[in-house]
């Protein structure tokens, strides 16, 4: 085979055969196809796109590149969460413990930032101690023992994943359906999971702007997670507005603590609630979705669920007192309020814009090799919907380097949009499949 004619092929419209495919994805992880024609076809697939069958057999060849994780070792159903990528979307944290408290067992590896939006790993790090890195062994022992365990990606899951990604990210190939659908489902395949539920995000702060391309992403992850023996659901979820309050590492650990006590902002309550009940009903915990959510409700007032976050916290090496003294996290020596210009209502935000502040104020990389400020982020003090007066506080900017502020706040005011009368509400959970 030659890569040209792979190249032309698509270019032109083709359907790439599975074996042109598998070919294609083994000279990307052998490292035998220079990355000038890895990115030809890239930019091709994202013109002409790819047909069910070819998106499938490019994500299967993508989990196979790399090790298969055994999680035979762990006793039960195990379950896994995956959300597309959203700025202050932090469920995660809350639904792992919620559905191990109800007896599912979560195996969870999770990924860092990318772009403007943030990773699990880079939060839990926030956690003094927390170690993200423990060996599989340790970390299927940790799960057996007390339901749940969050780690990083190891290097060798799906490693022309990796490669494929750090491409598209400098040839602006992201924002592609066969590419992301291959890119996340390649990864979660390759973990050894019974019950996968996606949150796909869709909005300003999401990969896919429009609801249509949303559903087509979220159809596409099913089918495919289906196809490889899973049962899959996917939940389809604004993202025109940052979830909750808090974007950034610690403030967003500290605002999921607060959701684990009953406190949380009702945003990211409701959704951790909705995603932990489709869950707990895919791994046949509950006789009905709604069930399921009164149960994941009931294991935040009864305090299981956040004491699992706190085992899980001291099994992983890290100080479980953060649970009551946030101060344990540090706070950002420096701070600024942004205030609001005009009165009126906050008729939205372009939340890429947010996500993009909070990564200038240092929590997040940018390039990729920064290190993470823990304690840097986003505090917004109003959103969408809400009436201000000018002079309000609207959001509190935290970084270590106060140089950072300008820029960030200048970010931030242009990602907000101020309107007369009040906008109109849009549901968070927009749609459902399964
Ligand atoms: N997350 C991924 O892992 N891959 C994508 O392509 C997009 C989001």
């Amino acid at each position: 085979m030659r890569m040209y004619d792979l190249i032309r092929k698509k270019r032109d419209g083709g359907t790439l055969r599975p074996a042109e495919i598998r070919w294609f994805i083994e000279g990307v992880t052998d490292g035998s196809i220079p990355d000038y024609q890895i990115s030809a076809l890239l930019m091709a697939i994202y013109y002409q796109g790819m047909n069910l069958e070819e998106t499938k057999e490019l994500t299967f060849a993508i989990r196979d590149s790399g090790e298969r994780l055994d999680f035979s070792a762990v006793q039960g159903i195990r379950a896994d969460k995956h959300s597309t990528g959203g700025v202050g979307d932090k469920t995660s944290l809350v639904v792992v413990p919620v559905v191990a408290s109800l007896g599912v067992k979560v195996a969870k590896i999770s990924g860092r930032g990318l772009g403007h939006t943030g990773g699990t790993i880079d939060k839990l790090e926030s956690i003094p101690g927390f170690r993200t890195d423990i060996p599989e062994e340790k970390f299927l022992e940790i799960v057996n023992e007390i339901g749940l365990s969050i780690i990083g990606q190891t290097r060798e899951v799906a490693p022309a994943d990796k490669k494929l990604y750090a491409l598209r990210d400098v040839t602006a190939t992201i924002d592609s359906l066969p590419l992301i659908v291959s890119s996340i489902m390649g990864k979660k395949l390759a973990a050894d999971d019974d019950v996968i539920v996606l949150d796909v995000k869709t909005g300003s702060g999401a990969f896919m702007k429009t609801r249509r391309e949303s559903r087509r992403l979220a159809e596409t992850m099913v089918e495919i997670g289906k196809a490889a023996g899973k049962r899959v659901t996917a939940l389809i979820t604004d993202m025109d507005r940052p979830l909750g309050s808090a974007v950034g590492n610690a403030v967003e650990v500290i605002e999921s603590i607060e959701t684990l006590k009953g406190c949380g902002p009702k945003d990211l309550t409701d959704l951790c609630m909705a995603l932990s009940a489709e869950i707990l009903y895919l791994s046949g915990k509950g006789e009905s979705v709604e069930a399921c959510e009164q149960m994941a409700r009931d294991a935040i007032r009864d305090g299981s669920a956040l004491a699992l976050f706190g085992e899980m916290i001291r099994a992983q090496g890290g100080n479980p007192d953060v649970i009551g003294d946030y101060s344990l996290f540090g706070t950002a020596p420096c701070s600024a309020d942004v205030l609001a210009e005009q009165d009126g209502y906050i008729a939205g935000m372009d939340t890429e814009g947010i996500g993009h502040a909070s990564l200038v104020l240092g929590a997040g990389r940018n390039p990729l090799d920064d290190v993470i400020d823990n304690t840097a982020g986003i505090l917004l003090m109003k959103k969408t919907g809400e009436r201000v007066r000018q002079g309000d506080v609207i959001a509190k900017l935290l970084t270590s380097d106060p140089a950072k502020i300008p820029q960030a706040e200048d970010i931030l005011i242009r990602a907000i949009v101020f309107m007369d009368k009040a906008p109109r509400k849009k549901p968070l959970i927009l749609d459902r499949i399964s």
